[in-house]
């Protein structure tokens, strides 16, 4: 076992924890800098993994995270290895392969994990799940030899896998409690947009309904449904959400809201010296004026960087930008940028050609969100709303 002082530990090693030493260095910060990954691959983006690199049409070289060289001169140790445990009071670290640090300050990065389903058969670890790029190989393996998959879930990554799928000339089959795919976020009239190019894709659509059980046997996959047909395939992908890797940073006493590390606008949790970025917080965002859970891609990288700069002990960083993020269905473009916590009314506009926006508001009829198919300039214009 060795006893290494480090002023500054990441743990994580996605968007939220480069993007930590990234602005950690870029502020100044001096010491030693270790970043613990669990992933047993480079990091990567994840955002391919459901879009063009399922598709084929990316290979794994082309999205990595880190440029060449970069670690060197940032002076940053990446450790392949998992930590087992935080000791916030004593300040230190361990980690799987025994390695045993202490520090100064540490960030938590640990992102989420795909969910299980809370039905029987929901948990069988042989079901297809997308996170990380081994489970991106996974499913591209898994369809190579399939005829027909099954999709559980009509979240955004959900969708955009099972358009994907599509282009792989896998038959597709998406399952969804909600009556159309993201109705319940995005309202009626959306909804039923992205309903119409799924099947246009080629997607068979089995929505409202529930799933009772997921069973395999030697020939596939039958996914029970409540009063209606099973649905039959040759694989699973779940992609019914996230749930925040939140376990260590619990083991270690930090103060949790709804299962994530609850931090204020500079990232900063219940002990000192410790700050946590990216899917697994709920953090404080100052223009919305409350706490906020998101997982996106940007939100991921600009609370790193946030908590980079409060780590290198720079005043005045804070969380104040709208969250939101950018989906590809097939060949279209969505981009939505919204508080999060619903609206009462959906406004439904037209563009030109196919392009619509829909305006997200409040009982006082402030901008809550809004979301853009080829209609860019309101996009814009949200986010100066919403901010
Ligand atoms: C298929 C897919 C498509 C997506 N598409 C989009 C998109 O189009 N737009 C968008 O905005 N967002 C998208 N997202 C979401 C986006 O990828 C996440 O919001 C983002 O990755 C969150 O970054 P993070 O750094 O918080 O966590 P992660 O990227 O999950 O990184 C967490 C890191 O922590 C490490 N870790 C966890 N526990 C430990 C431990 N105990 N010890 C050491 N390391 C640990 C992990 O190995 C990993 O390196 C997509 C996600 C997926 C899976």
């Amino acid at each position: 076992m060795t006893d290494q002082v480090v002023e500054l530990l990441v743990i994580g090693g996605g968007p939220a924890g480069l993007s930590a030493v990234r602005a950690y260095r870029e502020a100044g910060g001096l010491g030693r800098v270790v970043l613990v990954a669990a992933d047993p691959d480079s990091p990567h983006e994840r955002p391919p993994l459901s879009k063009d690199f399922l598709r084929g049409e990316q290979a794994e070289g082309d999205f990595g995270l880190l440029d060449e060289g970069e670690l060197a001169r940032l002076e940053v140790t990446w450790a392949r290895d998992r930590v087992v445990s935080v000791d916030v009071e004593a300040r230190r670290v361990s980690t799987r392969e025994g390695a045993d640090f202490a520090y100064r300050k540490c960030i938590f990065a640990t992102g989420a994990n795909p969910a299980d389903l809370p039905v029987p058969g929901g948990e069988d670890s042989s079901l297809l799940r997308l996170r990380t790029l081994e489970d991106g190989r996974r499913l591209r393996q898994a369809v190579a030899g399939a005829k027909t998959v099954a999709v559980i879930g009509s979240g955004f990554i959900g969708c955009e896998a099972a358009s994907s799928l599509r282009r792989l000339g896998v038959e597709v089959v998406q399952v969804t409690n909600e009556y159309a795919p993201q109705e319940n976020r995005l309202g009626d009239e959306a909804a039923a947009r992205i309903a119409r190019w799924l099947t246009e894709d080629g997607v068979h659509l089995v929505t409202g309904v529930t799933v009772t059980a997921i069973e395999r046997d030697a020939q596939g996959v039958t996914v029970q449904l409540a009063g209606r047909e099973p649905v039959r395939a040759d694989e699973v992908l779940l992609a019914v959400g996230v749930r925040p890797a939140s376990d260590l940073a619990a083991e270690a006493g930090l103060r949790l809201h709804e299962g994530r590390i609850l931090v204020d606008a500079q990232m900063r949790t219940s002990a000192d010296g410790v700050l946590a970025a990216g899917d697994v917080v709920h953090a404080f965002n100052t223009a919305a004026g409350r706490g906020i859970s998101v997982e996106h891609w940007f939100d991921a990288e600009t609370m790193g960087k946030i908590a980079g700069r409060s780590a290198a002990g720079v005043e005045g960083a804070e969380w104040s930008s709208p969250p939101g993020f950018w989906s590809q269905i097939g060949d279209r473009w969505l981009k939505y940028a919204a508080w999060g916590d619903g609206y009462v009314e959906a406004l439904y506009e037209e563009g030109e050609g196919d392009a619509f926006t829909v305006w997200y508001q409040d009982e006082n009829g402030t901008c809550v969100g809004v979301l853009t198919y080829k209609a860019d300039a309101n996009y814009d214009k949200a986010f100066s709303l919403l901010g």
